[in-house]
């Protein structure tokens, strides 16, 4: 907790109703949706980009670290607040300031969720493509800083596609407006990618364009079975290959099918190795080309039965095999660990046979959920927090996947971030010159290291 002469001091700057001192109020904001746990000193709720200024120039005359927030749901340990940190809650600067159907652009406060900014976009016929499963609750400052993905990803890309411009405090305390909204007529280092991603650690994003996409016309959902994991990844590959992309290819392993159908009684064989869920959208012509290709795909790769939802109910039953996963397996074990893997998508069946040979193993449920489109895996380890024996080997289960991962061609994170959780990893995956240059990017913008630091960026061992 901060000391009560410097809290007087961050009340008068927000006003009293926004900022928090109390332990109770404290402890809530100590969690994200990872396993660690943080110590903020304070927290306070800015109503306006120049009180987020004052916050932080506040923080650089005390040397505190500070920490954005957005919903908390980060998976990785990004939200977990430094030791004696001032988190910056955005939940009071949550407008819509502007949408521009003709331009197709809405600028926003970061403190906005994702489905708000769909709701908005809707009736325009128009969406904000980045639908991370979060959305609910999931703000667009927390979007921008993990450069969230979501089920369209195969098709629209991730946040960082979407992202025009941002109005960005840095840790300085100075304003800046990056991207095309700054100069669109000349020329520049478009900044905005730097933001994206980095995690809170550069600045503070305090108002962001973000680029709406028109909602297509017509869509067609279908879930085809596998005996296995193997014929489902060539499937997807071959789908791929022949130049359709669907805007939601999602694959399910054995692990995951069983325990939805004996949540759900979907009708799912139990026994099934693989589900495919694929999603094409598009003008109607369009979209029936598609739907052959794919079919073609299914038989070519000996899919052993399929079903193609028939109208808005029917597709809603194929959705919810894939919407319950967490809650059926949830069931089975008190914790769980996410894991956010990317490889190659011919890498794809290969990484998810060597996981459940993993799983097999260490003797702990791994289910396995796919981002199968673009070889985003998520492994998910269920055990018992309670159990020292458990927690060691789904920590050994962890490091293994990561380093099949890497052995694989793939990467460490696809869409949930580094935040704590995979620094130790960060070595594995980039060169100590990359990690060198990443440094060198962060010392540019937060050379005191003031800015969500221990975070993304790990320790470089000297030579
Ligand atoms: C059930 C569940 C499902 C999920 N599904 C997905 C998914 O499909 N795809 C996906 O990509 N992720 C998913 N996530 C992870 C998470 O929701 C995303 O990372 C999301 O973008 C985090 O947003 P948030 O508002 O909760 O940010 P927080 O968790 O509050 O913060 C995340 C990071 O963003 C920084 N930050 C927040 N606001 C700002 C700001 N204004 N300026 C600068 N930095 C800021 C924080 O410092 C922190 O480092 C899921 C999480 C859960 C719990």
């Amino acid at each position: 907790m901060l000391n009560q002469r410097l809290t007087n001091q961050l009340a008068q700057i927000v006003g009293k109703d926004n900022i928090l001192t109390s332990k109770i109020s404290l402890a809530s904001y100590a969690y994200d949706a990872s396993p660690y746990q943080g110590r903020p000193g304070v927290v306070v709720f800015p109503i306006s980009t120049e009180m987020v200024v004052e916050v932080v120039k506040f923080a650089n005359k005390h040397n505190l670290p500070i920490m954005p927030r957005g919903a908390g749901s980060c998976l990785s340990g990004g939200a977990i607040a430094p030791e004696g940190s001032i988190v910056i809650s955005f939940s009071r600067m949550n407008r819509i300031i502007d949408i521009n159907p003709e331009n197709r652009i809405a600028v926003v406060e970061p403190g906005i969720t994702n489905k708000q900014v769909q709701l908005a976009a809707e009736p325009y016929g128009l969406m904000f493509a980045p639908d991370p499963a979060s959305q609910n609750i999931s703000t667009i400052g927390g979007n921008i800083a993990e450069n969230a993905g979501g089920i369209r990803g195969v098709k629209y890309g991730s946040t960082k596609d979407h992202i025009l411009g941002l109005e960005v405090v840095l840790p300085s305390g100075e304003i800046i407006v990056t991207g095309d909204i700054n100069s669109p007529l000349e020329p520049e280092i478009d900044l905005t990618y730097f933001f994206c991603g980095s995690e809170g650690t550069l600045g503070i994003v305090t108002k962001a364009w973000l680029a709406l996409t028109p909602i297509n016309p017509k869509v067609k959902t279908m879930t085809a079975i596998f005996n296995s994991l193997e014929n489902a990844g060539s499937c997807v590959a071959e789908i791929i290959a022949k130049g359709v992309v669907p805007t939601t290819m999602e694959i399910m392993d054995n692990t995951v099918i069983k325990a939805v159908e004996d949540y759900l009684k979907l009708g799912f064989p139990r026994d099934a190795a693989a589900l495919l869920l694929i999603e094409v959208d598009g003008f109607p012509s369009d979209v029936e080309t598609q739907v052959v290709s794919i079919l073609n795909a299914f038989t070519n790769n000996k899919a052993l039965s399929y079903k193609i939802a028939g109208n808005e109910k029917e597709r809603e039953d194929l959705w919810k095999a894939r919407r319950s996963v967490n809650g059926a397996l949830g069931k089975l074990k008190p914790a769980n660990i996410v894991h956010d893997i990317v490889v190659p998508r011919d890498r794809l069946a290969i990484m998810l046979e060597k996981v459940a040979q993993m799983a097999k193993k260490y003797g702990i449920i791994i289910g396995q959920v796919a981002h199968a489109g673009d070889g985003n895996l998520h492994p998910t380890l269920y055990y018992d927090h309670r159990i020292p024996e458990e927690v060691e080997k789904v920590e050994e289960a962890c490091d293994e996947i990561i380093k099949e991962t890497i052995v694989q061609g793939g990467t460490i994170s696809g869409e949930h971030g580094i935040g704590i959780e995979k620094l130790k990893y960060m070595p594995l995956a980039f060169t100590k010159q990359s990690l060198e240059y990443m440094q060198k990017v962060k010392d540019a913008f937060d050379p005191e290291n003031i800015c969500n630091p221990g975070k993304l960026l790990p320790q470089i061992a000297e030579d």
